[in-house]
């Protein structure tokens, strides 16, 4: 397994891969692998013959007041379980490269950025398009895998990706999750006993959404009703949004019909936790 800093050694390696007619893939990640992001691997290989894994704590997805310098990192753990998973090659750039002295061109893709995790985070998805972006041209694969779990993420990759014309297939991953029903995250990290144990309320909600819907509860109004009711039995737990949307257009839905997507972002201290799922009826 190649680990590669550079670019223009990134672009090589990639280049002799697709001259040799093999096709690529790549999983973006910000490393402290999980389950989560070994099963991205494990599709990649399964659609791709060569599979680049990125790894990097990119610096303008965060806010200044946001956890940039205390986010996890483990680079040799990273690595090993890379080699493990069959990677053939890491991409292990610094800030530095990504982001030299007076960088100044940003990817921005309107209006799904703005909503849910956009409200709290104004310049994340500015920050995830714009690294994808580059990312995409320094390695220039032919299809890139990203997880369900950040859903507002994928539907903005697709879009940027039709967008701009990029010739990439972009896959989506199920939500893998602890055995209690937590979504697996990098961040969970952060958790304490206590917190962990009430985080598995994210969950509960998505699943009490699903239940209502099921069952014939029509009102998005009502089902967001109960789900935040029971996000808040959980003492710790500080609500950001509980949203029921479109799941194209991420516009707020009134009646649950057709595509839903119900998703969630909570806090527990400083620590803000995502989950989402599908309702299709
Ligand atoms: P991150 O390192 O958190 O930026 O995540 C890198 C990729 O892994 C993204 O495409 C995430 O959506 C995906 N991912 C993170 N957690 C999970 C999970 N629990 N299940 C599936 N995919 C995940």
């Amino acid at each position: 397994m190649k680990v590669i800093n550079d670019v223009r050694d990134m672009r090589r390696w990639t280049e002799r891969q697709r001259l040799a007619g093999r096709r690529l893939a790549l999983v973006p990640t910000m490393g402290y692998l999980h389950e989560g992001h070994l099963s991205l691997i494990r599709l990649a290989r399964q659609r791709a013959d060569v599979v680049v894994v990125s790894i990097f704590v990119n610096p303008t997805q965060f806010a200044p007041n946001e956890d940039l310098d205390r986010y996890p990192r483990d680079f040799e753990r990273d690595e090993a379980l890379c080699r493990q998973e069959g990677v053939d090659a890491v991409f292990y750039p610094s800030a530095q490269t990504m982001y030299p002295p007076h960088y100044k061109t940003y990817v921005i893709t309107e209006d799904l950025s703005r909503v849910l995790c956009g409200k709290s985070r104004p310049s994340h998805f500015r920050g995830v398009t714009t690294i994808v972006a580059k990312l995409f041209n320094i390695v220039r694969p032919h299809l890139a895998v990203f997880g369900q779990k950040d859903a507002q993420q994928l539907i903005i990759i697709k879009k940027m990706t039709a967008d701009l014309n990029f010739d990439i297939d972009i896959i989506g991953a199920p939500i893998v999750r602890e055995a209690d029903g937590l979504a697996m995250s990098s961040r969970n990290a952060y958790l304490n006993k206590e917190e962990r144990q009430q985080a598995t309320v994210l969950y509960k909600s998505l699943q009490l959404a699903r239940r209502e819907a099921e069952q014939g509860n029509r009102s998005a109004k009502d089902i967001k009703k109960k789900m935040t009711a029971l996000i808040e039995s959980a003492p710790l737990a500080r609500i950001d949004y509980v949203e029921l949307v479109d799941t194209q257009t991420l516009t707020a839905k009134e009646r649950i019909e057709g595509e839903t997507l119900a998703a969630v972002a909570v806090f527990f201290g400083k620590t803000r936790l995502i989950d989402n799922t599908v309702l299709n009826l």
